[in-house]
């Protein structure tokens, strides 16, 4: 049998241990410190795209993550996946029509529609300038509940070889080549044959308990959920103001890439005005949304590596250590579970992990890349 500890229970570690949990041959042990979990993947917008997504082989990541649930929602049901399709705007994606092509020429479905489409397939919920504006429709994109998908995994996990202890940190880790022990903040410790780092924004304290410099960018954004009863917005809509989708009859959320890049500015905005500009932003796309009340404010932490690029896989250095960080963590979860169960069990590396996405690239040395790719 062979031992795994997989430290992180947000959606990505989560959907490993389902994974995992789902091979015969394994025991796995899931651990968090905190109590929810995925403070991250919670707070984010869960958008499932591969449509913002470049260069080429992180679209393909991308793409194959989106595959990876529409197959989930074959196989299991599950009524977290929302395969509501999206849609973006000019002002959104520059070149819009261009990117509609380039996306069309790598396989992926993305469709023309004008201002009267998107003002008749959407009931008028969404501000249309012009009857012939260009907008792009993604009709294989949507939206994960997150928090609806955390308990519905663990449970599934938990039909194979399977435990998970959350609420208390891990603080130390020891290796002797051959395995692990792990010791958790409340003193509780065993031993694991493989480990997983899956720890989000924490990812890089984790690698730094075996010696391992993980480099984080990590980058802090704030999403709103709204209560607009009589909005009907059935889709993911990416606009030039915002970003909003359906979150559950009568409920929103929106996010803004343009507000998250003042929440770190020196003097600080004030967060009340922030979120007051946000909801001015969504009803700008959604008029309806003029009215909505505020009910929760999620303030994330991305975790992004370093490059902006994904962490997947073996650390040559570290025999038995594995890491999977990224950005896209939603879209990317239920892919990079199969993935790291593979290279877990079976040492294969799926052709989709190009070097780009190795973390033994951090072991050389650092290129500072561009900016994170958006949600
Ligand atoms: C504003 C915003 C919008 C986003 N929009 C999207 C989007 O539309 N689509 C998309 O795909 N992605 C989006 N993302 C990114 C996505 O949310 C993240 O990539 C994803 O949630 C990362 O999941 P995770 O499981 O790695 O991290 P987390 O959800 O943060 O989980 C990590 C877990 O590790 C635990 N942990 C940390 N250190 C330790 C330790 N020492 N011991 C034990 N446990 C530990 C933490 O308690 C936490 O529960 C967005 C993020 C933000 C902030």
């Amino acid at each position: 049998m062979e031992s795994v500890t997989v430290v992180g229970a947000g959606i990505v570690g989560v959907c490993i241990a389902h994974a995992l949990a789902g091979r015969p041959g394994t025991a796995v042990t899931l651990v968090d410190a905190a109590l929810p979990t995925g403070a991250t993947s919670r707070a984010g917008m869960a958008w499932l795209n591969a449509s913002a997504k470049r260069p080429r082989d992180y679209f393909e990541l991308n793409f194959a993550g989106v595959r990876e649930y529409h197959a989930l929602h074959r196989r299991l049901r599950p009524d977290w996946i929302h395969l509501t399709g999206s849609i973006a705007d000019e002002g959104h994606t520059p070149q819009l029509s261009g990117r509609i092509d380039e996306l069309v020429g790598w396989g992926y479905r993305a469709e023309r529609w004008t201002g009267e489409d998107v003002a008749r397939n959407l009931d008028g919920a969404v501000a249309v300038r012009r009857p012939h504006e260009l907008f792009a429709h993604y009709p294989d994109e949507g939206w994960i509940d997150v928090a609806a998908a955390l308990p519905d995994l663990l449970a599934r996990a938990a039909e194979g070889e399977f435990r998970y202890l959350f609420g208390s940190a891990v603080t130390a880790l020891d290796t002797d080549g051959r395995g692990f022990d792990v010791t958790l903040a409340d003193g509780t410790h065993w031993r694991a044959d493989q480990l997983v780092n899956a720890a989000g924004p924490g990812a890089d304290r984790v690698a730094g308990l075996l010696g391992r410099e993980l480099p984080l960018a990590p980058t802090r954004g704030l999403v709103l959920r709204l209560h607009a009863p009589g909005v009907r917005l059935g889709k993911v809509l990416l606009g030039a103001a915002a970003t909003i989708r359906p979150d559950g009859p009568d409920h929103y959320r929106v996010h803004s890439h343009a507000l998250d890049a003042l929440m770190g500015r020196s003097p600080a905005v004030d967060r009340r005005e922030l979120v007051a500009e946000l909801v001015v932003r969504a009803a700008r796309q959604v008029p309806g949304l003029a009215r909505a009340r505020v009910v929760a404010e999620h303030s994330g932490v991305r975790p992004v590596p370093a490059d902006s690029f994904s962490s997947i896989g073996r650390v040559e250095t570290i025999p038995g250590y594995v890491e999977a960080v990224t950005h896209s963590g939603v879209t990317l979860g239920a892919l990079v579970g199969r993935l790291v169960a593979d290279i877990v069990l079976l040492d294969e590396v799926s052709p989709l992990l190009t070097p780009r996405f190795r973390p033994d690239r951090f072991t050389r040395g650092v290129v500072a890349g561009p900016a994170p790719p958006p949600g």
